[in-house]
């Protein structure tokens, strides 16, 4: 039986997207060949490209002076593949520092520019979104991290700033609409919210790339991959493919627009019972909880391991805290059906009964 998938990554895929995705890799709509076994060229594959591109920008309502890309090599190959074609190597950019992510990202961000962390939450081990901070007139952009996978937290207002964020979104694309204006560039791995591993979603201010005296390998170019239309070499065919038929079944579900409602009511549904539940308690300051991973700890150690037993028979699958937080994190991505998230409300009902 299919379980109850609280994965953080690679994540829950809608299961229709699954099945049409499963039978074109067998015969895609009836050509005679798998969608793995065509040209990157071919007028069927362009058009999958192009409808993915289109269906973002549709979604997301973005214009065209923003390009899309679906490139290779993780949301961190981004990490400093951003600063190497935004920063000269005396210029400075500043990060916000919300957790592992944002710490590889300004750790990669350093091998080319100054790289200033002007706020961090490390002091409490990250359980908050820092607020405060002035952004000195010298910055060239503003990085973020939208949500915290690891840790739980979610950027609920996105700073105002003069200058363009770049933004990790990697865990919560596409799940609530943005302010494209704010934007510089916005990277995600398909893997969390998107599609499968193996490709990269790049939304880019055409008119931000190609202005540094730096020498950047081709590959590494975002000016190569808007030239060619994300087709300057072979693009990642699958994961773009999968990817562009979630983004068919969000729009069927009303866009994000609708889905950032369903996140909400889904994420307070079990919020509200991890605060009733005197077996549990949130890791997370309230104002800056995630909807889309909701990290939470038992009480005590035995009532950890016999709640991970409990999931365990009920189902429940890939629920554990990341190694080092421990506990427990549930992760409610789009494709995360109510149904499931009510079967763990009920389980973590039953448990405290019987604690
Ligand atoms: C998973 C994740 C990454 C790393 O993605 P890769 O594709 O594995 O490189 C980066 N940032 C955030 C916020 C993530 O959740």
């Amino acid at each position: 039986m299919k379980k109850h998938n609280f994965s953080s990554g690679p994540a829950i895929l809608p299961q229709s997207v699954m099945e049409e995705a499963a039978k074109a890799v067998v015969d895609w709509n009836g050509i005679g060949l798998s969608v793995l076994e065509m040209s990157h060229r071919s007028k069927e594959f362009t058009a999958v490209m192009e409808e993915a591109q289109q269906l973002t920008k549709e979604l997301l309502h973005i214009g065209d002076d923003y390009c899309v890309l679906f490139l290779t090599g993780g949301a961190s190959s981004q990490f400093y593949m951003t600063a190497m074609n935004f920063l000269e190597q005396n210029e400075t950019a500043c990060y916000i520092d919300t957790g592992n992510w944002s710490a590889k990202a300004i750790h990669e961000g350093k091998i080319f520019g100054n790289i200033e962390v002007i706020a961090s939450s490390k002091d409490r081990n990250y359980v908050y979104i820092p607020k405060e901070f002035t952004l000195p007139s010298h910055a060239k952009y503003l990085h973020i991290t939208t949500n915290n996978t690891v840790q739980g937290t979610q950027f609920h207002h996105i700073p105002n700033v003069d200058v363009p964020i770049v933004a990790d979104m990697s865990s919560d694309i596409f799940s609530r609409p943005i302010d494209i204006k704010k934007y510089g560039l916005i990277y995600a791995g398909a893997q969390k919210n998107m599609g499968p591993a193996g490709t990269t979603m790049v939304i880019v201010r055409k008119d931000l790339v190609g202005k540094l005296s730096r020498q950047i390998p081709t590959m590494l170019d975002y000016a190569t991959h808007i030239k060619k239309g994300s087709m300057f070499n072979t693009p990642p065919v699958f994961p773009v493919f999968v990817s562009m038929l979630t983004l068919r079944w969000l729009k069927a579900q009303g866009g994000v627009e609708a889905m950032e409602q369903i996140n909400i009511a889904k994420a307070k549904m079990l919020y509200d019972e991890i605060d009733r539940n005197s077996c549990f308690r949130g890791r997370v300051d309230e104002a800056d909880r995630s909807l889309m991973n909701v990290t939470f700890f038992a009480e005590t150690p035995e009532l950890e391991k016999a709640f991970y037993e409990i999931c365990e028979a009920e189902h429940i699958s890939q629920i554990k805290g990341y190694r080092t937080i421990g506990g427990f994190r549930a992760s409610i991505y789009n494709a995360m059906p109510t149904s499931s998230v009510e079967h763990l409300v009920q389980v973590m009902k039953r448990f405290e009964e019987q604690a």
